[in-house]
């Protein structure tokens, strides 16, 4: 009998969450299965209401790190697939990206409390989102898409790059993934999100502690198994306490007026930059879409070059799985594809960056006090007026404090608001 050693090489999703496994595997799946069809000439109508799904019986490969059962489901994978080539990301680079080692979890906190991830090499940034964002989604699809087609992907807003829903024991849980607004090599060392609204804009004293692991007692273990997996839920948080102490607290408006905060970027620069925002915001508007952030992050340099072995060290950690990556694709991955090749041109300096990779990036002027990059984009933009005067006074008591000035802003009243307190930041 022959024996059948087929070249064909497996990849393991090995992460410390099983629904991270599952997406994981889902964006593998999905990039492969989007590599046998070819690219339309332009998008159909019903491209922009398609989904995918597969669904995973008896998955016994594996097992330490897949659920046995599991379902995948891709909203619109043409038109997210169309969006990647607007925003020159290399599908095979994007399935590498967060499918070599398992994404990272970020201790911050979002909107709806639920912690985002990042690719593994801090490219994308994953946030789990609710099943009404996905609506919205759908809703605003076809403008986004056409927006982007129009700036040529030169815009300030989210760039969303794939959207998916997982179900794991019945539970459905719904992701998106964008780029990352901050760099993936440049440490942020300060992080504001702007809104242009002082009211309660400041972060609280808790939001400013550095970020501690879930407290809280565990529940009663049931059985030998979820035992095992508590340990397993305890010890990813004891690490990530560990490996994330430093996470950055959020700041808001009234820290970065108090902190006398500057962005100190040439003319060129603001003026592009605002050109861009001015037109975002615009189409947030009539998207009749509010409550977004600029989010901004701020590199020093001196402060990096100090820090590099550190970062060092981190890309280390990520190299280092990358034993279960190299059992590489079946798809046959070219080791060298143009968009890895970054390494292997000319090594950046302290506070350099690659424009085309950290695209949110704008470097501070040959006068400013200190040499620093700063990473501004949008985000969060999925709130539709409609839903937030739904939403009513309780709700917003407890996102933005008694502010009762809040509730009376519709969107127009907030893009001009917000880009007018942007324009001021930027002096
Ligand atoms: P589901 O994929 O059925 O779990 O849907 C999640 C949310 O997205 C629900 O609120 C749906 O109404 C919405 N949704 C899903 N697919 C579409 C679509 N093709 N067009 C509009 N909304 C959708
Ligand atoms: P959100 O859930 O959108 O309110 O986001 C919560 C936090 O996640 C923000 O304050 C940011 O720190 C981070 N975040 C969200 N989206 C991005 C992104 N595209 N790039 C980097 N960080 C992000």
């Amino acid at each position: 009998k022959k024996k059948h050693f087929v070249a064909q090489k497996v990849k393991l999703f090995r992460a410390s969450d099983p629904l991270l496994s599952v997406l994981m595997w889902g964006v593998n799946h999905s990039i492969n299965e989007l590599s046998h069809i070819q690219i339309p000439i332009m998008l159909m109508p019903d491209d922009f209401k398609a989904n995918s799904k597969i669904k995973v019986d008896n998955h016994l490969f594996n097992k330490e790190n897949m659920p046995s059962h599991f379902k995948f489901k891709e909203y619109c994978p043409l038109v997210f697939r169309n969006l990647r080539e607007k925003f020159s990301i290399d599908d095979q680079e994007f399935q590498n990206s967060l499918t070599r080692s398992a994404p990272i979890p970020s201790d911050a906190q979002g909107r709806s409390g639920a912690r985002f991830h990042t690719s593994y090499n801090k490219r994308y940034v994953i946030k789990i989102i609710t099943s009404e964002d996905v609506a919205e989604m759908h809703n605003i699809l076809k403008k986004y898409h056409q927006y982007i087609v129009e700036c040529h992907g030169n815009t300030l807003l989210p760039q969303f790059l794939g959207m998916y829903r997982l179900t794991v024991d019945g539970d459905e849980t719904y992701m998106i993934v964008t780029r990352n607004v901050f760099s993936h090599r440049l440490a942020v060392y300060k992080k504001y999100d702007l809104k242009g609204s002082t009211v309660s804009r400041e972060a609280s004293d808790k939001e400013k502690q550095p970020r501690q692991p879930e407290e809280g007692a565990p529940p009663a273990p049931k059985s030998r198994m979820s035992q095992k997996l508590q340990t397993i839920r305890i010890a990813t948080r004891f690490y990530c306490a560990i490996k994330h102490t430093k996470e950055l607290p959020t700041y808001k408006d009234n820290d970065f007026i108090n902190d006398g905060q500057k962005i100190y970027i040439d003319e060129e620069s603001k003026k592009k930059f605002l050109e861009k925002l001015k037109n975002d915001v615009e189409f947030l508007s009539q998207l009749k879409l509010m409550d977004y952030s600029l989010l901004v992050g701020i590199h020093d340099v001196e402060r990096g070059e100090q820090e590099q072995p550190e970062e060092e060290s981190e890309d280390n950690d990520a190299g280092e799985e990358e034993g279960a990556e190299s059992d590489g694709g079946a798809t046959g991955t070219p080791p060298d594809s143009p968009s890895n090749t970054l390494d292997s041109n000319k090594p950046l300096g302290p506070g350099e960056f690659d424009p085309t990779i950290d695209v949110y990036a704008i470097r501070s002027h040959d006068n400013a006090p200190k040499r620093e990059v700063y990473f501004m984009g949008v985000i969060d933009i999925l709130t539709p007026y409609d839903a937030k005067k739904k939403a009513a006074h309780a709700a917003k008591t407890v996102k933005h404090g008694s502010g009762a000035e809040i509730s009376t802003v519709n969107p127009e009243q907030y893009s001009k608001r917000f880009y007018d307190f942007i324009t001021t930041i930027m002096s």
